[in-house]
């Protein structure tokens, strides 16, 4: 069995080179190869002796998730499909603006807490991507963005932890890819250009805390627990005043002073005057802004998209309170590559157990 490097941070690597007998620079090299320069040929790490790249060959791999599909939109987003394994497959969206760009990685195979509106949700939940598989399409995006001819420097300048499921059930090999990517000989991001999305698994956000902490969204979409717990099932496990109190914990290690709180509007559902004043009562002691996300439609959804003049009007009640809000711009929507809309491959192992394991367990 070979090891895949793309599955270890700094501290593994040197673990892995003190096994071999190798002084911990060699883990410092090695990152350097691997991320920064892309390398996986070990022949070409040059300033390594011969002895040991002869050595990684026995040993090691550089083994990214392949690619399936690159597709590009009218609007230059670029949506990468990626094999994970068993007919499984995710998806990496690339989103270039004028002042950065930011890559939108998935970190499961699925998701198994089946929000209402979302179509990742209604696929199913397959399993949890390793460490190599959610850095491996940063690794990949770089790869492929760097073969184009108007590619700037750093061509990934923020990552978002939003694409393919729910990156706090999958804390323990998320906080490892981040540590990659914050890593100065690897990536180099700032933690505050690096967001993680989640739906609110309570204590998971504490130890995001304490082991990694980057900046973060909470996906609200709802101001009261009667809804929320309908559009998003966790809210069962941790509700509305949990959440908040887990949020305040969570910006006194955080490196920003505010938390994000996505809200995807729907048209009917969660739009009124109404819920944009109870939001305001909700949040009343978060530090917070906000994102609006106009719902983006997938077959079947039983959803629409609030109108643009509610999506305005909900905002200037947020506004008028002194809330920073804006409204995301839908971006990729001509290739399935918005919010919400990604689907990838997946096999479903959940649904069969679910008349027995109740959705909650589901979520480690
Ligand atoms: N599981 C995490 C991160 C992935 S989803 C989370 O839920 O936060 C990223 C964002 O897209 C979330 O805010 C999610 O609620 C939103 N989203 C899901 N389905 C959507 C849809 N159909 N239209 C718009 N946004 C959607
Ligand atoms: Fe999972 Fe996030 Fe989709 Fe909810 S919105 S089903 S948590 S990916």
């Amino acid at each position: 069995m070979t090891v895949n490097l793309l599955d270890l941070d700094a501290a593994g690597l040197t673990g892995f080179f003190a096994q071999l007998g190798e002084k911990p620079f060699r883990a410092r090299q090695l990152l350097r190869w691997l991320h920064r320069f892309g390398e996986s040929d070990f022949s070409r790490m040059t300033d390594v002796a011969k002895s040991l790249r002869e050595k990684l060959v026995q040993v090691a791999s550089v083994t990214p998730p392949a690619l399936i599909s690159d597709r590009l939109s009218d609007d230059a987003t670029r949506k990468f499909l990626f094999a994970v394994g068993s007919g499984n497959a995710i998806e990496t969206v690339f989103i270039p603006e004028v002042e950065r760009g930011t890559l939108c990685i998935s970190t499961q195979a699925g998701c198994a807490l089946d929000c209402a509106f979302c179509s990742t949700g209604k696929q199913g939940f397959n399993r949890n991507l390793t460490v190599a598989e959610i850095i491996g399409q940063l690794w990949q995006a770089k790869r492929l963005l760097g073969a184009d001819p108007h590619a700037q420097d750093r061509v990934v300048s923020n990552v978002v932890l939003m694409g393919m499921g729910e990156p706090l059930a999958n804390l323990d090999n998320v906080v490892t890819a981040l540590r990659l990517m914050l890593d100065d000989n690897a990536y180099g991001l700032s933690r505050r250009r690096v967001t993680l999305s989640t739906s609110g698994i309570v204590p998971a956000m504490d130890r995001l805390a304490e082991q990694c902490p980057v900046a973060l969204a909470v996906s609200l979409h709802a101001p009261n627990d009667q809804l929320r717990d309908r559009l998003v099932p966790i809210n069962r496990k941790y509700p509305l005043n949990a959440l908040m109190a887990a949020c305040r914990r969570y910006l006194s290690a955080a490196p920003r002073d505010f938390v994000t709180f996505e809200y995807v509007m729907l048209d009917g559902v969660n739009d009124r005057d109404a819920d944009a004043r109870e939001l305001l009562r909700l949040t009343r002691d978060v530090p917070c802004k906000f994102n609006l996300i106009p719902f983006n439609p997938f077959l079947n959804s039983g959803f629409q998209r609030s109108k643009p003049e509610r999506v305005r009007r909900f905002a200037e009640i947020l506004i008028a309170a002194g809330i920073v809000t804006t409204t995301r711009k839908t971006r990729g929507d001509d290739i399935d590559a918005a919010c919400g809309q990604l689907a990838g491959q997946v096999q479903d192992r959940s649904r069969r157990t679910r008349k027995t394991v109740p959705l909650m367990e589901l979520v480690r």
